[in-house]
Parts: C-alpha cells; sequence; structure tokens
C-alpha cells in the first residue's frame, strides 16, 4: 500500500509555516481522535496517518529530508532515526494538545498507562561506529514485583475498588456542552485501591532489576544516532503496552582519523626531500596499512583520495572514501653537512640564501618600497 503525500494529509501546501502546520494538525486530529470516535476504525487510521505526517512535518531536520526523497528518506530501516524520537509523536501531543480536555492523560486511554520510554546513553569506539557492533547492555528498569504478581497488595489479599470512581479510573465533569473526563484523584486512574500494600514493593507492584539485552550496532553510526528497541522501556501499567527503550549513541574520537559524512580524513607528515623527489609510503586506515605513491613535486597539504577507505553507509550501500592530506615538514635541525648541501641545492637553483631574506621577501620589497 502506498502511502499518502504527508502535506496532502494535513491539507496543507507545502510551503506552509510550522504554525500552520500545527494549526492544521490540531483541527484535524481533534475531529478523529479515537476518544471522539470510539470503534471507528476508520476514524483511528486517519488519526494515526495524522500523526505520522505531523511528526515529519514539525520537524525541520526530518521534513528537508521528505520534501528532498519523499517517503524514502526517512525510511532508515532497523528503527533507526537520526534525529529527535522517532517513536511516539501520539504520546507527545497528547500533553500538548489533548492535555486541557482529556485531563492530562498521556496515554491514559482503557485504563491502564502505558509505560515509560527509557534512554541508554551508549560510548563506542570510533572502529566499531564504522564497522557496527554486536554487544550486550545492562538495562536497569522496572519489573512486576514477584511477591504480589505486580498487584502492589499483600498476598493473601486484593486491591479494592475505587469508590469514588467505582473502578472505572476517571471521573466525568459536566461544564457547560462539554463532558470531561479526568482520571480519578483517589486512585490515581487505576480503578483500585491498595489497602494492604505488599512489603516487597510497598504497593507499587513493581520492583527494580537488570535486564540484559543484546543490541546489534548497525555500521555507519554517527554520534547523537538513536537505537529504538520496542517495548523495552518501563512496564505499562493494567496491561497498558510498555514503553520503548532508546540507546542513544556516542562515538568516540580517534587518534588519527576525523569523521567528515562518510569520509574519513587523515594528516601524513613527510619530509621536503619525500615531497620534492617522490616517494612511497604506508598510508594508515582503518583496516590496516596500504601503500600510497607520493609523487615527485607533491606539494604541502595536497590531498590523496583512497576510495572505498571510509564509513560505510548506515543505508547499508556504498562507503565514503579516505583523504589523506600530506604535510610538508620543514625540517629544523640540520647537520652542517645538510646546511652545506641545503645551500648547494640553493645556489644550483640560481637562489641566493642570506640570513634575512628570500626572493618572496625581495618582491615584496619591489612591491610596497
Ligand atoms: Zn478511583
Ligand atoms: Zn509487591
Amino acid at each position: 500500500m502506498s502511502k499518502r503525500d504527508y502535506y496532502e494529509v494535513l491539507e496543507v501546501n507545502r510551503n506552509a509555516s510550522e504554525t500552520e502546520i500545527k494549526k492544521a494538525y490540531r483541527k484535524l486530529a481533534l475531529k478523529c481522535h479515537p476518544d471522539k470516535n470510539p470503534g471507528d476504525q476508520q476514524a483511528e487510521e486517519r488519526f494515526k496517518e495524522l500523526s505520522e505526517a505531523y511528526a515529519v512535518l514539525s520537524d525541520s531536520q526530518k521534513r528537508a529530508l521528505y520534501d528532498q526523497y519523499g517517503h524514502a528518506g526517512l525510511d532508515q530501516g532497523g528503527g533507526f532515526s537520526s534525529g529527535g524520537f522517532g517513536g511516539t509523536p501520539f504520546e507527545d501531543l497528547f500533553g500538548d494538545i489533548f492535555g486541557d480536555i482529556f485531563g492530562g492523560g498521556g496515554g491514559r486511554r482503557g485504563g491502564g498507562r502505558r509505560g515509560d520510554d527509557l534512554r541508554y546513553n551508549l560510548t563506542i569506539e570510533f572502529n566499531e561506529a564504522a564497522f557496527g557492533l554486536e554487544t550486550k547492555i545492562q538495562i536497569p528498569r522496572h519489573q512486576a514485583c514477584d511477591t504480589c504478581k505486580g498487584s502492589g497488595a499483600r498476598p493473601g489479599t486484593a486491591p479494592q475498588t475505587c469508590q469514588t470512581c467505582s473502578g472505572h479510573g476517571q471521573v466525568r465533569f459536566q461544564q457547560g456542552f462539554f463532558s470531561l473526563t479526568r482520571p480519578c484523584p483517589d486512585c490515581g486512574g487505576e480503578g483500585k485501591r491498595i489497602t494492604d500494600p505488599c512489603s516487597e514493593c510497598h504497593g507499587s507492584g513493581l520492583t527494580r532489576s537488570q535486564k540484559t539485552l543484546s543490541l546489534k550496532i548497525p555500521a555507519g553510526v554517527e554520534s547523537g544516532n538513536r537505537l529504538k528497541l520496542n517495548s523495552e522501556g518501563e512496564p505499562g501499567v493494567q496491561g497498558a503496552p510498555p514503553g520503548d527503550l532508546y540507546v542513544v549513541i556516542t562515538v568516540k574520537d580517534h587518534p588519527i582519523f576525523e569523521r567528515e559524512g562518510q569520509d574519513i580524513v587523515c594528516e601524513i607528515p613527510i619530509s621536503f626531500a619525500q615531497a620534492t623527489l617522490g616517494c612511497e609510503l604506508e598510508a594508515p586506515t582503518l583496516e590496516g596499512k596500504v601503500n600510497l605513491k607520493i609523487p615527485a613535486g607533491t606539494q604541502s597539504g595536497k590531498t590523496f583520495k583512497l576510495s572505498g577507505k571510509g564509513i560505510p553507509s548506515l543505508q547499508g550501500y556504498g562507503r565514503g572514501d579516505e583523504l589523506v592530506v600530506v604535510r610538508v615538514e620543514t625540517p629544523t635541525k640540520l647537520t652542517a653537512r645538510q646546511k652545506e648541501l641545503l645551500e648547494e641545492f640553493s645556489r644550483e637553483g640560481g637562489e641566493e640564501v642570506h640570513p634575512m631574506g628570500t626572493s618572496f621577501f625581495d618582491k615584496v620589497k619591489e612591491l610596497f618600497g
């Protein structure tokens, strides 16, 4: 099934401002919000479509990608997004737009509350980012308490149905034409109250634990990339779905390589003689050394390209280059013999060497008097 154009979905034109997009989304999303159209499959689909379109067009980086490449520009595979939390526009906007109407219940629908998202910061080596990595991480998080099986009530007792909301978790107010629904203040929206709390979890139904997760970091990641692991966040309340886990990647600097997009750059010092006469040297790459021919008469700052020796693309095809910049080093410590030879070399070229100047400075003198 082909996706509809996001601008078409939000009924705005392609150069709509941020405010216009937000306005359009607000208007349309209110109309087909699932809480207003219970059981209406079409409205729910439309709402999802709107949320997705808004998540992209409200993010300038994603919008630019979309404008340039269409849907394909955003599809990086593997649940990867290079900017912004890709996952939950629905949740983000809920508080913002529907908060005043629906009582700020971020995802508080159908009784339970979706678990919180978790963030895990992972620092990896430069080479690991280049070629990908399989690793295990330990995530501290909550899980359902073993003693009370997550109910929060002391074993042998049960949570009591909340009297205030009769177990619905929500209370209704009439205000003018509007009927407002709010989470129940007495049970916090759970619909139940614990009179005899579990001693292990003190009534929360949750205990802290560590979970080990296997991670597959794709080749080509950069600092700031986020890997989303669906449903690996905190557990939801009362059977609601768990949150997601975001692994945020930081890549360490490399001692000799700098990264520029998919290319890597390194600087190699060569001597004046090597630059002048030409030479062959060993250039470092991410995968060991390769021979690099420096032709005679190479100027300082010249760049040599080692094709395909850069960083593989995150999309899984193609690879950047390595750029080797040579710097000619001027010798600072000369033996008497070296000095003698250089002076002779200089005279041979018709150049007069004297301590205070060179031909360049003579030209400057001519120009400025
Ligand atoms: Zn209640
Ligand atoms: Zn417990």
